[in-house]
Order: C-alpha cells, then sequence, then structure tokens
C-alpha cells in the first residue's frame, strides 16, 4: 500500500477544503456537473486497474467488479447530473392570505466539508456513491478509504484528483492512528459506511462539534421463507445474495427462517443449486470471491466450529496460507444462541433456524436489532402484508436478494442498529444538503405590520 497521509497532513488538508468551500467554488450547478461528468469518466476509464485492484484485495470477479462497482458509478453520475437542475430547484412555499405579497421558498444548500469513510468489501461504490451524492451538494469532501482493500486505496489515492478538482476533493490513506486524528477535527459532515462499533466511534467523536452524520451499518438480515414460497427459485436467489462477494456484502441474506414444512425440499434445491453454480467446487472456482483478510478467515472458521447446527453442504475452506477461500456452507438446526446468530456473518455461511408458522418468524425478527434488509419469500400476499406491518428494517426485499441495490429511485440506508441517513441519486444529494427556507417581506408589505409593533393597544388585538 501507498504511504499513509502524515498525520500532520490532515489539518491542512481540511483548511484547504474550507478554504475552497468558502470561496464558493463548488456551488454553481454546472460545476458540481462537470465534476460528476469526471467521476463517471474516473470510473470508466479505469475498469482494468480497478479490476485488477479488486481482484489483488477480494478476489473479486471481474463480472461482479464490472456490475456491482463500476457501471452503477458511471450511470449514476450521469443520471444525478442529468437531473440535478431539477433536484436543486428551490421549492416555492405557499403562504397565508396576508403574506400574499412575500417570497418564500426552501432552498438545499451544501452542508460544507464532508469526510466520507468508506470499508473495503465495495471499496469501489462505497466509496464513490457518498463522493457523488456529496458533489451533486456542492461540498468539498476528504475521502478516507479502508486500508483493508490496499490495493484499491492506493490506486485511489494515486488517480481520483487526476479527474476531479483537487481543491475540492481529497484521498487520505491510513488506518485507526490517521482516523482517531481526522475525528478530532471539526466536519461539516460525516457519511461512514461499515461497522456498528466503529460507527458509535464515529458518532461520539461528531457529536464533540455537533456534526451531522450518515451512518450506513450492517447488521444481520433474515430471509422467511413460508410454505408458500417457490422453493428452487428461492434457493437460487439466497444463494446469489449470499455468494455475491463470498457474503461479504452488507445486504447480503444472513440467515433463513424456514417453515418447518419446507426446511427439506429447501435444502435440497440449496445443495443442487450449489453444485451448479461451482461444478470444480467453489474453493477451484474463479465465479467466488475470496475472504479479505486472515483475521476475517479466522472469524469465520471459529463461527462455523463452534456451531451446535448440522452442516448439509460445504464446510470446507483453503488451508494453504494467504489463500483464504471458504465454501458456501449451509447448516441446519441452528437455534436462538448459535455461535452462527450471534454477530454479522459478513462470509458464506448459510444457517437455517426452524420455525413453526410466521408469527414465529416474525417474533424472531423482532426480538433482535433492526436489520438493514429483511427478506421474504412468499406467494400470499397477506403474509407479505403482515411481514411489512409487523416489523422494522432498513427496507424490505420480497422474493429476492440485493436487487434492490440496482434500482436509482429508491433511498437506501438502515434504522437502528443498522443505521440512519440515506443515499443513492437524489437521497444522496439531499443527505449531504441541508434545507433553508428563504423569505423576502418587501418594504410594500409594511403597511400589514402595524399591529405587531408596540405599543400594543386594543385596536391592535381586533386586527
Ligand atoms: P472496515 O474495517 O474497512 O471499516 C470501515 C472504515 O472504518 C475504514 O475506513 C476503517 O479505516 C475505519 N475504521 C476502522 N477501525 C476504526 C476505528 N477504530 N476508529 C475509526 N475508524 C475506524 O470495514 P468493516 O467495518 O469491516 O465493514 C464491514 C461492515 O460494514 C459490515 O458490518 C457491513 O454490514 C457494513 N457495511 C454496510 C454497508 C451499508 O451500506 N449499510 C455497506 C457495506 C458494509
Amino acid at each position: 500500500m501507498a504511504d499513509y497521509t502524515p498525520i500532520a497532513e490532515i489539518p491542512k488538508i481540511l483548511n484547504e477544503l474550507r478554504t475552497t468551500f468558502q470561496s464558493g467554488k463548488t456551488r454553481p450547478l454546472e460545476w458540481r456537473k462537470q465534476q460528476l461528468r469526471q467521476l463517471a469518466r474516473f470510473a470508466q476509464e479505469n475498469v482494468e486497474p480497478i479490476a485488477e485492484c479488486l481482484r489483488l484485495d477480494l478476489g473479486k470477479p471481474r463480472l461482479e467488479v464490472l456490475v456491482g462497482e463500476i457501471a452503477p458509478i458511471v450511470q449514476r453520475c450521469l443520471h444525478v447530473a442529468d437531473n440535478l437542475d431539477e433536484w436543486a430547484k428551490p421549492e416555492v412555499a405557499p403562504v397565508h392570505d396576508w403574506q400574499a405579497g412575500w417570497k418564500a421558498r426552501t432552498e438545499r444548500h451544501p452542508k460544507g466539508v464532508a469526510l466520507v469513510i468508506s470499508p473495503w468489501n465495495y471499496p469501489m461504490i462505497l466509496s464513490m456513491q457518498p463522493v457523488y451524492g456529496a458533489i451533486a451538494a456542492g461540498c468539498c469532501v476528504a475521502l478516507k478509504v479502508s486500508e483493508v482493500s490496499s490495493h484499491f486505496a492506493s490506486f485511489v489515492a494515486a488517480n481520483l484528483t487526476k479527474y476531479l478538482d483537487p481543491s475540492a476533493f481529497r484521498v487520505i490513506l491510513g488506518g485507526v492512528p490517521e482516523i482517531t486524528k481526522i475525528l478530532e477535527l471539526k466536519w461539516d459532515h460525516i457519511f461512514y459506511t461499515g461497522n456498528g462499533k466503529v460507527g458509535r466511534i464515529i458518532a461520539a467523536a461528531a457529536a464533540k462539534h455537533l456534526t451531522p452524520i450518515t451512518l450506513e451499518l450492517g447488521g444481520k438480515s433474515p430471509a422467511i421463507v413460508d410454505a408458500t414460497a417457490d422453493i428452487p427459485v428461492t434457493a437460487r436467489r439466497i444463494l446469489f445474495g449470499k455468494c455475491t462477494n463470498a457474503g461479504q456484502i452488507c445486504v447480503a441474506p444472513d440467515y433463513i427462517l424456514a417453515e418447518e414444512s419446507i426446511v427439506k425440499p429447501l435444502v435440497e434445491a440449496l445443495k443442487q443449486r450449489l453444485t451448479e453454480m461451482f461444478p470444480e467446487g467453489a474453493l477451484a472456482s474463479a465465479s467466488i470471491s475470496r475472504i479479505v483478510s486472515d483475521a476475517h478467515f479466522a472469524r469465520l472458521k471459529a463461527l462455523l466450529s463452534s456451531t451446535k447446527g448440522k452442516i448439509v453442504a460445504g464446510g470446507n475452506w483453503d488451508t494453504e496460507p494467504g489463500k483464504r477461500g471458504f465454501e458456501p456452507t449451509v447448516v441446519v438446526d441452528v437455534k436462538d444462541g448459535d455461535s452462527l446468530l450471534s454477530e454479522e456473518l459478513f462470509g458464506p455461511i448459510l444457517p437455517i433456524v426452524t420455525v413453526r408458522n410466521l408469527d414465529e418468524a416474525i417474533a424472531f425478527v423482532n426480538s433482535r436489532d433492526h436489520p438493514l434488509t429483511l427478506y421474504a419469500f412468499s406467494n400470499n400476499p397477506e403474509n407479505k402484508a403482515k411481514i411489512l406491518s409487523s416489523t422494522m428494517s432498513g427496507g424490505v426485499n420480497f422474493n429476492d436478494t440485493v436487487a434492490q441495490l440496482s434500482l436509482d429511485d429508491v433511498p437506501f440506508g438502515g434504522v437502528g442498529e443498522s443505521g440512519y441517513g440515506r443515499q443513492v441519486c437524489r437521497y444522496g444529494f439531499e443527505d449531504f444538503s441541508y434545507l433553508r427556507p428563504v423569505i423576502d417581506v418587501p418594504y410594500e408589505e409594511e403597511k400589514f405590520n402595524g399591529a405587531r409593533y408596540a405599543p400594543f393597544t386594543p385596536e391592535a388585538e381586533a386586527f
């Protein structure tokens, strides 16, 4: 990895960004649109080096890089640029009759200098998605990329500002000492994507400066499967979400809550599907990522080794040091309190919890933190309505997994332990903006103001 940003440099970076912001350079919509197009160019012109960095960092298959990391950034930057004039338009506010001469409107203004802290699992899209939101809002950005995906981090640090204006956008490289220094400083908005433990550190540091924050966190997203589900398609779609980036994705279906009557056919369908996906075995396949680090690899091995459930598919991993392949692994008879239900798995392990009925599945979900996504597979509209009205989650996805990420015009974010604030296209623009009401009261309106000035008289009260 390239050298970390010297700690003494970090306050200087903030000062330079603040000077740029205060100069007004980032405010004109034309400038923002030009920077958005430049960010799209950065993604489009660097497909090969970015794919290579992600192969080195995560063994990420090229197709997953193209579809999950690069194409959405190119397309969304252009979509935002095309719609920015409309989204940024001041909204004229309705007024009372006696205010008819007033001009009242609500405008969206940039929050200022934003800090974006991104994780290693989707380093490209999870860095650039908040960055395009900040550009659209008219903010300056310091981007702290994850040191864990080190090849990508070095590439971005060396190349991003060849495309974006370096007086308004900077990349900071570093680990915990650097981020600790960063968090002592006063930023105008912090956008953090990562785990809840660090999310709390960020929130506490931001509170000292009353800095508003967005927390894009994770957690255990359940997949309820009821007795009416189409089992073969459900198995395909759940494994799609579980095997994408080897389960290292915030919206991976973490575990299944399956009604008793369908557990057996579901397990059979999952096993068959795994054989189809990885005919040569997952450890030999180039169609599944590797686990990002030795620490995460050891964590997954420990979780699987201590389960009291029964492994019915997979269960093996690479033993050669540094390879870190992990077979998609299905585990049944997993009970509350099991190691596999203790923390977000963030890997290709799929525990199945058997429930007697939908009510028991809903109670299980409600006894835990609100998930980022709630998945439910059902052909019964009443069951879907019941799930929707009796649970809470960042988002809901019926009958598929991960597909919600391909939508440009719905907000993405968590609730409760899975975070707060929203991103994606218009919602990212909104997140980095603040609403600023502006009123302009013409001098001619003074004739209506008599009653509000002292001395207060009975005539004024009658007015
Ligand atoms: P990570 O370890 O890369 O951490 C994310 C960022 O936090 C990095 O930039 C890192 O340098 C910084 N960081 C690490 N330790 C820190 C500390 N002590 N103080 C301050 N900053 C620190 O990534 P991660 O947290 O392992 O990412 C995985 C988690 O992120 C999972 O929980 C996943 O669900 C969640 N996630 C959420 C989303 C979302 O959009 N909601 C997307 C991806 C990942």
